[in-house]
């Protein structure tokens, strides 16, 4: 773990070396496709921009869809981060203080049994299946499969639905103030928050805790990622950055007219590169240039 959580005193305006003449910068980052590579999952090309982060003491915080078993299963291996958003920004996990700015587990599993009794389907939740039965389904190993099973507050469904039935899903999810959401595999019952809210909650909160005072200006937040649902943080990040795919083209993100950078590669190494770049030219604000 690095210091900034395990050590109460530490604090952004009292880093050490070359932060005193740096302007204070916190990084939220997407992981699969932006600091993971697409394919092997791997943080590797990123480690020169990484070990540069925790030299100059700038928070990392990831904001990602996996559950916060699995970010920490990952940061216990690899120790990259100072907090963690999961779920799509539902679950926050800043040292041992865990909020949860999406809807409570126990909706979660209201309108997933509401939904499996008007139903003529046999509809159940990862939240709800064991080890096996994720795996079987998704392919993870078992472990994996575990870490993706705990759930706080959004649950893929693992049904044969009809369209009849997604539809009739979607009205009940609606009406326990969730939604519906159909991913690549998946329909995913959640909440509306997004990867922006949980940044927010956790500036708020670093800020209450006088983590984040820059000695001579503003923090500059930097997001990046490479996909629509990471649009919101971007759009509310100073400094944004979008990680084009390993192949096709770069989705175009609904940044509200928002000026971003474009990564000259993919996942880490453009990651690496674009960390560097920011650094090397002091940028504290991208609608400044
Ligand atoms: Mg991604």
């Amino acid at each position: 773990m690095l210091p900034f959580l395990s050590d109460p005193a530490f604090c952004l305006n009292k880093p050490h070396g070359l932060m005193n003449h740096h302007p204070a910068f916190i990084v939220f980052t997407d992981l699969d496709g932006t600091l993971l590579d697409h394919d092997d999952y791997s943080w590797a090309p990123a480690r020169d921009a990484l070990a540069r982060l925790r030299d100059l003491a700038i928070p990392l915080i990831a904001v990602s869809s996996k559950t916060l078993a699995e970010l920490h299963a990952l940061n216990d291996r690899d120790s990259l981060f100072d907090g963690l958003i999961g779920e799509n920004g539902g679950v926050i996990a800043l040292g041992n203080i865990v909020m949860q700015p999406g809807p409570a587990t126990a909706t979660i599993d209201q309108a997933r049994n509401a939904i499996s009794q008007a139903l003529d389907i046999p509809v159940a939740g990862f939240r709800t299946s064991t080890p096996h039965q994720i795996a079987t389904t998704t392919g993870l190993d078992l472990t994996s499969a575990a870490l993706a099973g705990q759930r706080h507050c959004s649950d893929p469904l693992i049904w044969q639905p009809s369209e009849y039935h997604i539809q009739t899903a979607i009205d009940i999810a609606r009406q326990h103030g969730l939604q519906l959401v159909r991913g690549g595999r998946f329909h995913t019952l959640c909440g509306t928050t997004d990867k922006a809210l949980a940044m927010q909650i956790v500036l708020t909160h670093l800020k209450d805790k006088g983590r984040l005072t820059a000695n001579d200006g503003p923090v500059s937040v930097i997001a990046l990622g490479d996909s629509p649902n990471d649009a919101s943080m971007l759009r509310a990040a100073d400094i944004a950055v979008q990680i084009p795919p390993k192949r096709g083209m770069p989705p175009i993100l609904d940044l509200g007219g928002k000026p971003a950078f474009l990564a000259p590669h993919p996942g880490p190494q453009g990651w690496n590169h674009m960390i560097h770049h920011i650094l090397d030219h002091q940028i504290s604000d991208i609608t400044a240039r």
